[in-house]
């Protein structure tokens, strides 16, 4: 065997050792990105149950210039033919409602 023939077979032992390496991290990542989705999976759910309690609504009398939240005084005294809900305050500033008191914190 020559030095040019030995080089080649070592080159290849070495690069079978690099594979070997290489695929041992692609497996651990695989593992790690399967943890992840699970973690992911599990965290979701929790921010669906999270979204839902926090969930909240502003309301707005369609006579009126202010946006309230549903515990607010002025909130419940609002007609119901003229009661205005939004899903976000942002919403009902778009419609030129100004926040009340009960929302400024
Ligand atoms: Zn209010």
């Amino acid at each position: 065997m020559n030095q040019f023939e030995q080089n080649v077979i070592n080159s290849f032992g070495l690069a079978r050792k690099d594979i070997n390496e290489l695929y041992e991290n692609v497996k651990f990542i695989l593992e790690q990105v399967a943890e992840l989705k699970q973690e992911n999976a599990r965290l979701s759910k929790q921010l669906n149950i999270t979204k839902k309690t926090v969930s909240k609504k502003y309301i707005a009398s369609k006579t009126g210039s202010k946006v309230h939240s549903p515990g607010c005084v002025f909130a419940k005294n609002i007609k119901q033919k003229n009661k205005k809900v939004f899903s976000t305050k942002t919403k009902a500033l778009n419609e030129g409602f100004k926040l009340c008191n009960c929302l400024a914190y």
